[in-house]
């Protein structure tokens, strides 16, 4: 209840407490009747709100108003109405652009604000931004469900709510990121550690999480809000690269390193459409009989200015930005079609290994792409065999046993590459279905140079007659490592010792020279 003039005694009444009955009543009768009432010394206004939200306004007069003066009242009230609603719209709008709806915390653009206004005042030397990023959020989300994705930040919410300072800003940056403007203090390594220590309780769960935290002090900006909030962003990236559940730093090496890839990746997007990216193969022999067997394509890229960038580099690029479908699938194309080309030229049928990563199994149309690129280079499927490196293989359990079910089902084989790499256990190797070892290079480098060494091929041997698998060795470059290797029971090998990857033109007359042999 607002008043003013001599009617200051009805400030802070209810509607049934105000000292004169007669301008209570009167207030009553305009909200009930839903229109204004004229007296000769009052008039009684009727503004008529949203939903239920209905207002009234009493006002002393000193004299009965005429037609005119009434029509008049009607206009003010119906703008009063809508000036009103404006003015509800308004803040309704001003919460959806800085609230985050889910959670009622500030969001990425209220950060932003508040992040400009701290580096224009001199507390920004002592504040730093943290964004926190829950490890394996989404696939909690895709496998639970949203509605429990959800709860989830709910909890997170309220645990940082209740943890942290009131002096301190939480807000919701995106999906499964929160980000906190705190003292320097309040976001160390132990502090955050501590938010994150006990397990997150909701729906009846009882969730251990861990998170990857990117930090970035203010005084290290030079810019605004957005720029602080991009240095955190490439601080988290950073660490989410290195390992999850880490916490780092901003740096600007990390921002050069940052526009570094992310120039690569616009050149390598480049060369691929403009089509420099090409493939080479490289021989694989069976060590007991010396005979050529088949071949791996490896993908190459030579730049404008002919320098070659190596897989090593631009794989994970490719991987981590989702263009490795599109890529994987031009080299499978690429390798199937080529094969049909080799084994007019072999006398024996060579077998294709193809590398695919891990995104390119999971994108959902992948077995229909291999199928319908096998269907059209019409090669024979058993020759066709995918090698997939053994941390990937570990990813999801549940999911590569169906995955790779069904890629057996259309008849071809599969290789877990870099075998030794990926701390896999005996009992999930029983579970995948997979028909070779490929022991990675760098336990043949070390095969010859120690007693230990020794031992781990000897066991990876063992390991895969045990389970009844083929074992190949890479990364073959002496002869005496292919002797041992031979001597141990290792079934083929690749290497530098018999030929590098080479071009589709050097690997017929490679083939050519050993059919000739
Ligand atoms: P990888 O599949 O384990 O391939 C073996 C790597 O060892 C190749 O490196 C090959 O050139 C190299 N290599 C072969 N013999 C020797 C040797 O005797 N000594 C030494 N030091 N190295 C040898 P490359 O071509 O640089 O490829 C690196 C990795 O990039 C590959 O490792 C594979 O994981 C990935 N990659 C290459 N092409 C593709 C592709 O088309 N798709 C996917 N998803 N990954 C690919
Ligand atoms: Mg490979
Ligand atoms: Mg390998």
């Amino acid at each position: 209840m607002a008043a003013a003039g001599n009617l200051t005694n009805c400030i802070d009444n209810q509607l049934g407490e105000l000292p004169d009955r007669q301008i209570a009543d009167a207030l009553k009768q305009a909200l009930s009747e839903r229109h204004n009432i004229y007296g000769d010394t009052s008039t009684t206004l009727f503004f008529q709100g949203q939903g239920h939200n209905h207002m009234a306004a009493y006002l002393q007069i000193e004299r009965t108003l005429d037609e005119l003066d009434k029509q008049l009242l009607e206009v003010f009230c119906s703008n009063i109405v809508i000036t009103l609603d404006n003015v509800l719209l308004l803040s309704q709008l001003k919460d959806h652009a800085y609230n985050d709806q889910l959670l009622h915390i500030p969001n990425r653009l209220a950060l932003i604000h508040a992040l400009d206004r701290a580096l224009a005042s001199s507390v920004a030397g002592e504040l730093t931004l943290a964004l926190i990023d829950i490890d394996g959020f989404s696939e909690f989300n895709d496998t639970l469900g949203h509605k429990l994705g959800d709860a989830m930040l709910q909890a997170m919410s309220t645990r940082l709510q209740d943890a942290l300072p009131s002096s301190s800003l939480l807000a919701r940056v995106d999906g499964d990121v929160f980000g906190i403007l705190a003292e320097h203090s309040t976001l160390c390594p132990q502090q955050l550690q501590t938010l994150l220590h006990d397990p997150l309780e909701f729906a009846d769960l009882t969730q251990r999480i861990t998170a990857t935290i990117g930090l970035v002090r203010l005084d290290h900006v030079d810019g605004k809000g957005s720029d602080a909030l991009k240095a955190a962003s490439i601080a988290l990236k950073h660490g989410k690269q290195q390992e999850r559940g880490s916490i780092s730093n901003f740096s600007h090496q990390m921002e050069f390193e940052t526009r570094a890839r992310v120039q690569l990746l616009q050149d390598l997007r480049l060369a691929f459409e403009h089509e420099r990216l090409f493939v080479v193969y490289q021989p694989q022999f069976n060590l007991q009989n010396d005979q050529l067997v088949g071949v791996e394509a490896l993908l190459r890229w030579r730049t404008e200015d002919n320098r070659f960038v190596s897989p090593a580099e631009f794989i994970p690029l490719a991987e981590s930005s989702g263009l490795i479908v599109a890529l994987g699938e031009w080299v499978l194309r690429m390798a199937c079609h080529d094969l049909g080309t080799i084994n007019q030229h072999s006398q024996r049928p060579l077998r294709m290994a193809i590398n695919v990563s891990v995104a390119q199994l999971r994108h959902p149309g992948f077995i229909d792409m291999l199928s319908g690129v096998l269907t059209e280079s019409n090669v024979q499927p058993h020759l066709v065999e995918l090698e997939i490196t053994e941390s990937m293989a570990m990813l999801d359990a549940d999911l590569m046993t169906v995955l790779i079910d069904q890629i057996k089902a259309q008849g071809l084989s599969l290789a877990i590459d870099d075998f030794g790499t990926g701390f896999s256990s005996l009992s999930y190797l029983e579970r995948l279905n997979v028909d070779r070892l490929k022991i990675d290079l760098s336990f043949i480098r070390q095969l010859e140079q120690s007693e230990g060494g020794r031992r781990i091929v000897e066991t990876i041997i063992q390991l895969g007659q045990s389970l009844d698998l083929e074992v190949i060795a890479e990364g073959i470059e002496q002869q005496s490592q292919a002797a041992l290797l031979k001597q141990m029971g290792c079934h083929e090998g690749q290497g530098y010792l018999f030929a590098k990857p080479l071009p589709m033109h050097d690997l017929l007359a490679f083939i050519a020279a050993h059919s000739s042999e």
